[in-house]
């Protein structure tokens, strides 16, 4: 029998995609659940519209599952890992616990759950905009971070090495929060603080099965992460540290899924080395992302949204790494402006090692950089028989590029 996957997506997600391709290459009839004003459906995949804020989008998600059942439940974004906690659990199947799901989301209450765990995690606190602030500035270590409580890609996430610095990035988050109609209003005067902690960082791809994590890659991030802003750039994999160190990420992730309560399906996680400890950035319960994904793929050629889906559909996967090393570049934002074109492309292109260079904004996009910015100018993927050459590649593709940016020009109006 064919099984059926309810895919739960906010409008404008880059994962969706690659889930509705893999569906298709494992022939899973999947259901796409989303409120984006555009249509998602083709003659292959199905679509359901309607607004996830709304408290009937349940009953509406229930109500398809019980006329055609669903044999999983996957979440594409942390904006809907909760309706998909509570969508599998109404349903009787495979999930993550709705406490799980909301940690997974919001990083106030994931330091409070990892520091409750015992997991080293620096020190905290939470500030209310709505109340004065200079008292609640007291006593806090820097450099430290101020971040949005649920906002991901690093936006408004901003390092301040001394009060006044932090005063002016809690303005700067405090603006950025009111611009974001999607955000739930009592987050938009609530962001958290924190010890700044300095060391290389690495993301982990993993999957989860009743509660046992499968780590499916571990990438290095070349360039370090100082700060005031944190653009992704690097990510190469397999992972150039040493096994201890791989060991102890993974005994820590470990730790950090089981203390949140997470059980099934993807986990994508960024931990920083300090101080003879991993401590864990974030932990996301949903994939890396459609464009960064296509660098895994495993031993029997499957991408990773098809082993996720697999697993959802009762089907596992195995999960055996392909050999060699690979890594992608999300291009820096150079500044803002209105992006021109991008020159080099083929020659960034032809250079050895590199598998693809994708520009995915046109001509004429504003381009926004870091911390309000949130999306990607593109993407350049390279492998190679070792990290060491993918990440070779990516540097010396990466150079070919020219990114024209003109400035952006306001209109005033002097009359
Ligand atoms: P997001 O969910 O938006 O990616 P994170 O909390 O993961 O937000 O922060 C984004 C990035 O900012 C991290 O990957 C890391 O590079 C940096 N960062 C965040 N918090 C800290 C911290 N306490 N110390 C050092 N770097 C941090």
């Amino acid at each position: 029998m064919q099984s059926r996957i309810l895919l739960i997506t906010p409008p404008g997600s880059y994962r969706t995609f690659a889930y509705i391709e893999a569906a298709q290459s494992l022939a899973i009839d999947l259901l796409v659940a989303s409120s984006g004003r555009h249509s998602l459906v083709t003659p292959l995949v199905g679509g359901l519209h309607l607004d996830l804020d709304d408290p009937v989008a349940l009953h509406r998600l229930l109500e398809a599952g019980r006329e055609s059942p669903f044999a999983g439940v996957i979440a594409t974004d942390d904006q809907t890992v909760e309706i998909a906690s509570r969508v599998a659990e109404a349903l009787g199947l495979a999930h993550n616990p709705l406490g799980a799901a909301r940690f997974s989301r919001r990083k106030d209450l994931a330091r409070r759950c990892l520091d409750k765990a015992g997991l080293p995690v620096p020190r905290h606190r939470v500030i209310d905009l709505r109340t004065p602030l200079d008292p609640q500035l007291d006593g806090i270590d820097y450099p430290c971070v101020v971040k949005p409580l649920s906002l991901s890609a690093s936006r408004g996430v901003i390092r301040a090495d001394d009060q006044r610095q932090l005063q002016a990035a809690i303005l700067r988050v405090r603006a950025l929060l009111a611009a974001e109609a999607a955000l739930p209003s009592e987050e938009k005067d609530l962001m958290l603080v924190e010890r700044f902690i300095s060391g290389p960082e690495l993301a982990v791809e993993a999957l989860l099965h009743r509660g046992q994590l499968q780590v499916l890659a571990i990438f290095d991030k070349p360039d370090p992460m100082e700060g005031p802003f944190f653009e992704e750039t690097y990510y190469i994999t397999p992972s150039r540290h040493e096994p201890a160190v791989q060991f102890l990420i993974r005994k820590r992730l470990e730790e950090a899924c089981r203390a949140y309560g997470l059980r099934e399906g993807p986990v994508h996680a960024e931990l920083r080395l300090s101080e003879g400890d991993a401590w864990i950035m974030e932990i996301a319960s949903r994939t890396i992302g459609g464009d960064c994904a296509r660098l895994l793929r495993f031993g029997t050629g499957h991408g990773l949204e098809e082993l996720v889906l697999a697993q959802a559909a009762g089907h596992p996967l195995p999960a055996v790494p392909e050999q060699g090393g690979a890594g992608v570049l999300m291009i820096p934002i150079p500044r803002h402006g209105i992006l021109r074109r991008v020159e080099g492309v083929l020659a960034a292109r032809r250079v050895r090692f590199i598998e693809d260079v994708e520009i995915s904004r046109r001509e004429g996009y504003e381009l926004v950089p870091l911390p309000e910015g949130a999306s990607y100018l593109g993407f350049i993927f390279a492998r190679a028989p070792t990290p060491e050459q993918a990440e070779q590649a990516l540097r010396e593709a990466h150079g070919k590029l020219n990114i024209v940016v003109a400035p952006v020009m306001k209109i005033t109006d002097k009359r």
